[in-house]
């Protein structure tokens, strides 16, 4: 058991960093409370690269946190921001005040969406404060149209909305909730859309999608259709192990959502502007959302920006009841940071420029039918995604039914394997999750592969033993 926890542990791999029970409160981060704690500390990036303090090199199979889409040091975007700060460092966007940058890049977004009309943009600084403002928007909103009790929100198991008190309540990820006394009560989860994990015995992928719409309808009419406001959805899901829409899923829930009056919010945090292959979530699954939350490749995740779009029957709404109260009062210091905006749009300029879309399109196949082509393997359930995002489940007999036990670490131990090896990769239980730059080359997709592959190697070599034991 001893050799179990070491096997856990990534320490091995980062010797000697000389952080060893730092001063910092670290996020999502087990046992912050030790003295023994020795975190991974990046130093340094390069394109597809990062390096720790030790000059190893890593490919960030992950970019960052799903983020730095164009790489680590992409001169343009470090250009943006200094001309920016030389220029004006800050000024705030309250009570008609603003700044030229704030300005035009809520017009580049604007024209940029295009799955549906969208005529406002709030900026905030992350996606959990994009997700935050869409309910005060929504209830805002409800408020201004004389219907109080429409103040629900559905979201679904599994989902990933961010780690503030309601977008943690939105998220459907148990770990969010249990100790934080979450979700909030006017939070309702419908089910997650796993057609692997979820399907009954002979159930088509269409099936299981009409199933899944006819549970939002039944749960709409229990609570009463004239008490929810909103549904909210990644296109994919992200952080709850990368799961694509069945086919047939959008179509079938929006029908379901528009009728009886309620709000689509398209969580894009992750899918916008060109990880999936299309510039947003919404124009792959034909979403015609109502609200969008933005954040992460946005700026590149070179500075924190995040945004949210408004559709304009509801920012109608929303400008005529605040000429009434005077004001819309919700907004942050740092609610359209003029650095930020410039880095951003800079960032959206490269995207347009470089064809990124086309480009991830090129790159994607290699990637994708290269991590598929491990299917196969014995600790695999199954291997799931599109464009520059792909999970990897581990689970026994290669059903969804047979969880490895927790404490084998099976997840955690790929983790280790391929950072040993230089890559560093998402682990949640034993759910793998990637989504490189979307400058990743084709020699370093065959090198992802290639660690990929390696990792893999040993974890069965690794299950093997523990099931011998
Ligand atoms: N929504 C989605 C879909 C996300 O993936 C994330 C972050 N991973 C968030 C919201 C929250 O973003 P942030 O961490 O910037 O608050």
């Amino acid at each position: 058991e001893s050799s179990l926890a070491e096997d856990n542990s990534t320490n091995e791999v980062k010797s000697g960093s000389g952080f060893k029970g730092h001063a910092m409160l670290a996020p999502f981060t087990a046992g912050w409370q030790t003295t023994d704690l020795n975190p991974l500390v990046i130093e340094k990036s390069e394109g597809s690269y990062v390096y720790d303090t030790n000059g190893k090199k890593y490919l960030d199979a992950l970019a960052g946190l799903w983020a730095t889409a164009l790489g680590g040091n992409e001169p343009r975007l470090v250009e943006a921001a200094i001309t920016q700060l030389k220029k004006l460092p800050f000024y705030h966007s309250f009570w008609n005040r603003t700044t030229i940058p704030s300005l035009e890049l809520a017009k580049e977004l604007q024209e940029m969406f295009t799955a549906r009309k969208m005529a406002k943009a709030f900026f905030v600084n992350s996606g959990s404060e994009a997700n935050d403002t869409q309910v005060k928007l929504v209830w805002y909103y409800n408020n201004a149209l004389g219907r109080p009790d429409k103040k629900k929100f559905i979201a679904r198991a599994k989902s990933y909305h961010g780690s503030t008190l309601i977008a943690a309540s939105l998220s459907g990820l148990p770990a969010l909730h249990q100790k934080f006394d979450l979700p909030a009560p006017f939070v309702l989860h419908t089910d997650c859309p796993h057609y692997w994990r979820y399907h009954l015995p002979g159930e088509t992928e269409e099936e299981f999608s009409t199933r899944l719409a006819n549970n939002l309808e039944q749960l709409i009419l229990k609570e009463g259709p004239e008490t929810i406001a909103a549904f909210i959805a990644e296109p994919v899901m992200g952080a709850g192990g990368v799961i694509p829409p069945p086919s047939g899923y959008f179509e079938k829930i929006q029908a379901v959502v528009k009728k009886y009056d309620i709000l689509f919010i398209a969580d894009e945090v992750i899918c916008a502007f060109g990880r999936l292959g299309t510039m947003f979530g919404c124009d792959k699954y034909n979403i015609k959302p109502d609200l969008v939350s933005l954040a992460k490749a946005l700026s590149s995740a070179y500075l924190p920006i995040g945004a949210v779009l408004v559709c304009p029957e509801v920012s109608e709404v929303i400008h005529s009841q605040s000429n009434k109260l005077g004001s819309f009062s919700h907004g942050f210091t740092y609610s359209g940071h003029p650095v930020a905006c410039a880095v951003a749009i800079e960032t959206l300029k490269i995207y347009k420029e470089r064809n990124i879309v086309d480009e991830v399109n090129k790159i994607a196949p290699r990637f994708q039918d290269g991590i598929k082509a491990f299917s196969d393997s014995p600790i695999i359930g199954e291997i799931r995604g599109t464009g520059l995002i792909l999970g990897t489940e581990f689970v026994d007999n290669k059903s969804p039914n047979d969880p490895f036990p927790p404490e084998w670490g099976v997840g955690a131990y790929f983790g280790a394997q391929c950072e040993k090896h230089g890559m560093l990769v998402r682990i949640a239980g034993d759910n793998i999750m990637m989504s490189p730059p979307f400058i990743i080359s084709p020699g370093e997709v065959d090198e992802l592969i290639n660690i990929y592959g390696k990792a893999l190697k040993e974890t069965e070599k690794k299950v093997q033993e523990l099931k011998s034991q």
